[in-house]
């Protein structure tokens, strides 16, 4: 089967199924061979690897994939591409094709199955609506893998990597650094997709930890505080604190805690790192 990555075979299958692109589903093709070969390069794919790819499109991606790991599970929502991934990747036969949504697919089960229960590498030109969601999700459950290695909008790239004191710092930026570590490894502009996002695009490879860089007695009660002082980044983190009702922290606990932790009285949340996160964790009630 011709390249997918050479935008005219892609402008061929497109034409040939005339396939109506899908932009709920958040579908931008990928038409570049040196970009493709990037992301590959960057998941570091071997003939050892069980790859999971999310959304496969009309399959480009997964046929670079296919090329070098031992095997390919590739799960897509769209039921009107399964016909034209079985044509474009036909030579394949280490792919399996799953027509599901991500997000409601049993990741231990497939691992077992596909991976005698050993981990995935992830990699994904990503739907970015729901980029944070399925990113979310990898991570929290602790789904059986070791990478991740997936396009996503620029902006979101950045959050995911940066710390405290910039404007992207977020609740997004602390849950992957408590579970990764992040690293941007390419930039990509929107010529490099049919159709053309209207965002620039980033290519970022999570390591996962196998023990987190913080110890926290209880990561839930730590990550309800990250959301309370991200949800109300204007104000303080004593007046952010005390006033998440699922919290229930008084004023003077918020107080005394930062107190003890030698931070101001006044000080944001935005100025905490993980480390600080996970002390006031269990400097608070
Ligand atoms: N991998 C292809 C490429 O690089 O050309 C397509 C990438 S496109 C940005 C995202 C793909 O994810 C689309 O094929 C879309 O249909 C699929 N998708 C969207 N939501 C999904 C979900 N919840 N589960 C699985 N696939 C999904």
């Amino acid at each position: 089967m011709a390249d997918l990555g050479i935008p005219q075979n892609t402008i061929a299958i497109l034409q040939k199924y005339n396939f109506n692109i899908q932009k709920k589903y958040g579908q931008n093709f990928l038409i570049d061979p040196t970009v493709l070969e990037r992301i590959v390069d960057a998941a570091e794919i071997s003939k050892e690897d069980c790859v999971l790819e999310i959304g496969p499109g009309l399959g480009t991606l997964t046929q670079y994939l296919a090329e070098r790991a031992g095997n390919v599970a590739a799960v897509e929502i769209d039921k009107k591409l399964m016909p034209i991934l079985q044509e474009t990747l036909s030579a394949y036969e280490n792919v399996t094709l799953i027509n599901a949504d991500i997000l409601k697919l049993d990741i231990f089960r497939l691992a077992e199955e596909m991976n005698g229960g050993r981990p995935f590498k992830v990699v994904a030109n990503l739907p970015y609506y729901i980029t944070t969601p399925i990113i979310m999700w990898l991570l929290e459950s602790r789904a059986p893998v070791k990478t991740v290695t997936v396009m996503v909008q620029k902006e979101v790239a950045d959050r995911m990597q940066v710390g405290p004191g910039t404007k992207d710092y977020g609740a997004l930026s602390l849950a992957v650094q408590y579970y990764a570590r992040p690293e941007i490894v390419a930039n990509v502009p929107p010529n490099c997709f049919i159709p053309r996002p209207n965002v620039g695009s980033a290519v970022i490879r999570l390591t996962e930890y196998e023990t987190p860089p913080v110890q926290v007695a209880d990561e839930r009660r730590m990550f309800a505080l990250i959301r309370a002082a991200f949800n109300q980044r204007r104000k303080t983190l004593v007046n952010a604190l005390c006033n998440a009702p699922a919290l229930d922290i008084t004023k003077e606990q918020a107080a005394a805690a930062l107190e003890r932790m030698g931070l101001s009285p006044t000080i944001r949340g935005e100025a905490l790192t993980l480390e600080q996160f996970a002390g006031l964790s269990k400097e608070l009630p």
